[in-house]
């Protein structure tokens, strides 16, 4: 399966570059993959909780911040205030993000591929992060709103 492949890509990487692998970090790493879609910390904290009640959310940020400086977690912000994670797709990708529920999709646009890259080229920066989003609404607040009007 995708997630287990994934989880043992990041296990990995985690070891390559140093990191030891505790029961709680696994146990964050599954929640992250699982969750459906780009959750939060705050999501994948209660996820972990059901499996390890003594990890704190502090622990779940920790381990999102090495992820992420690894280069094997991309974490964004759309607006709610909090950070989400999309562990599956480390790569650059656009989002799409629904206004009215708060999904996040992931969109494939070929056109936008190695647009990091053309960025740095043509901007002369070393560019550290980067993002595309879109905002609307998805098919089903889409379809509710047609109902409702
Ligand atoms: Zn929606
Ligand atoms: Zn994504």
């Amino acid at each position: 399966m995708e997630t287990q492949s994934r989880v043992a890509e990041m296990r990995q990487k985690l070891r390559d570059s140093g990191h030891r692998i505790t029961p709680q970090r696994l146990c964050i790493l599954e929640a992250l993959l699982a969750a459906n879609s780009h959750p939060s910390a705050e999501e994948i904290h209660a996820q972990v909780r059901l499996f390890s009640p003594t990890t704190s959310l502090a622990t779940v940020y920790k381990t999102l911040d090495t992820l992420r400086d690894i280069g094997e977690v991309m974490e964004m912000e759309v607006g709610d205030g909090r950070s989400h994670y999309d562990g599956v797709h480390p790569q650059f990708h656009p989002h799409a993000i629904c206004t009215r529920c708060g999904k996040i999709t992931d969109i494939e646009l070929p056109g936008l591929t190695g647009l990091p890259d053309r960025a740095e080229e043509a901007s002369g920066y070393e560019i550290h992060t980067h993002r595309v989003e879109f905002y609307g609404l998805c098919s089903a607040c889409h379809q509710q709103k047609e109902v409702i009007e």
